[in-house]
C-alpha cells in the first residue's frame, strides 16, 4: 500500500504492547483516525514529540484493507502546545478539546471547518491569557459545526422569540431553551449578557471578543448549557469536562 499523508493533530496516544504506541489523530485531508506507531516508545527520531496531546504534525501512514488501525511510518512535528511549560488549568483544557473531537467527530470523515476550529482555539489557548473564552468558542462553534446548535433566540415550547435582555431557562434533559412563561421550577437560568456572548462569538472571528475580564464564572452558564447539549449528543459524561468544573 502507498504512503499517505496529512496534516493533523493528535487528540490521544498510549503505550501498546512492549514498544508501540496507539494514537488517534484528527487529519485534515482524512478526517479522525486511529493508527498503531510501531516502535515509538523507542523511536524518537522517527516520532520525537509529534504523538504529544494536540501536537499539530505532518504523519506519514499506511492503510491496510483489513486492518481498523493504519500504520503510522512517521511524525513531522510542526507546533507543539506542550513545548514550553502548560499549567494543569491548561493541560485540562488541551485534553477537553481532545475528547470532545475523539467523541463527536466520525471515523474517516473530513471536516475542514472543525480542523480549523480546533487549530484556532488550541493556539488561543497557548498563546495565554483564559482559557474560558476560547473553550466557550469552542462548544459554541463545535455545536454549530455538527449541526445541533440548539437556538438560542427563540422558546422551544411555545416559539415565541425571546427578546434580548431576557435571559432563558434550561434544564438537564431539554433540548433547547424556554421563555419565562414556560419554564418550570428548578430550571437554570441563561443570563442576557451570557446569550448576548453567544450572538457575538457566531456572529464573528474569536478575535472580535475582547478577551478582558474573562474568570471562570463568566459565560459559565452558556457552557454548562452547550456542554449538557454535548453530552446528550454523544450519549455520555465528558470527563475532563468535571475536571475543568473542579479547576481552582
Ligand atoms: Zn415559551
Amino acid at each position: 500500500m502507498p504512503v499517505r499523508e496529512t496534516e493533523a493533530i493528535i487528540l490521544r496516544s498510549f503505550p501498546f504492547k512492549e514498544a508501540d504506541k496507539i494514537v488517534s489523530f484528527f487529519g485534515r485531508e482524512t478526517g479522525r483516525m486511529r493508527g498503531v506507531a510501531p516502535n515509538a516508545r523507542r523511536s524518537v527520531r522517527r516520532f520525537g514529540a509529534g504523538l504529544a496531546l494536540l501536537s499539530h504534525v505532518r504523519i506519514h501512514f499506511q492503510e491496510h484493507p483489513s486492518r481498523d488501525l493504519v500504520r503510522i511510518e512517521s511524525c513531522d512535528l510542526l507546533h507543539s502546545v506542550l513545548e514550553t511549560e502548560s499549567s494543569y488549568e491548561r493541560i485540562v483544557a488541551y485534553s477537553y478539546l481532545a475528547e470532545v473531537c475523539e467523541q463527536l467527530l466520525p471515523e474517516h470523515e473530513v471536516h475542514d471547518a472543525f480542523f480549523r476550529l480546533l487549530l484556532l482555539v488550541r493556539e488561543e489557548i497557548f498563546r495565554g491569557g483564559s482559557i474560558w473564552r476560547p473553550l466557550t468558542y469552542f462548544d459554541l462553534w463545535s455545536l454549530k459545526l455538527a449541526g445541533l446548535l440548539p437556538p438560542l433566540d427563540v422558546c422551544e415550547q411555545c416559539g415565541q422569540p425571546l427578546g434580548q435582555n431576557d435571559p432563558g431557562w434550561f434544564r438537564q434533559q431539554s433540548d433547547g431553551l424556554q421563555c419565562r412563561d414556560c419554564h418550570s421550577q428548578g430550571g437554570s437560568k441563561l443570563t442576557p449578557a451570557s446569550r448576548s456572548i453567544a450572538r457575538e462569538m457566531l456572529s464573528g472571528p474569536l478575535s472580535n471578543i475582547p478577551a478582558d475580564g474573562w474568570d471562570q464564572s463568566r459565560a459559565s452558564d452558556l457552557r454548562r448549557f452547550l456542554e449538557q447539549c454535548l453530552e446528550r449528543l454523544i450519549e455520555r459524561k465528558l470527563v475532563t469536562r468535571q475536571q475543568l468544573d473542579h479547576l481552582p
